[in-house]
């Protein structure tokens, strides 16, 4: 097994760990109930995608059919 040769030092530590910072998810306020969402996806909230009703508000949407 391959082992370190030297220890890392509480600088080499931060400069591995500069990139593990975490972002912010994308979300969109919903046009029509306002909560957030994720874009380009039906609202989970009300079930609303570009402005009409795709699938029942608050069911589960995976396998929703498309109206
Ligand atoms: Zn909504």
């Amino acid at each position: 097994m391959a082992v370190p040769k030297k220890k890392s030092s509480p600088s080499r530590i931060g400069m591995r760990r500069s990139h593990h910072a975490l972002t912010t998810s994308a979300h969109a306020e919903c046009s029509n109930c306002g909560e957030l969402k994720r874009p380009h996806h039906v609202c989970s909230h009300c079930g609303h995608y570009d402005g009409r009703e795709v699938a029942t508000a608050g069911k589960a949407l995976k396998g929703a059919v498309r109206a």
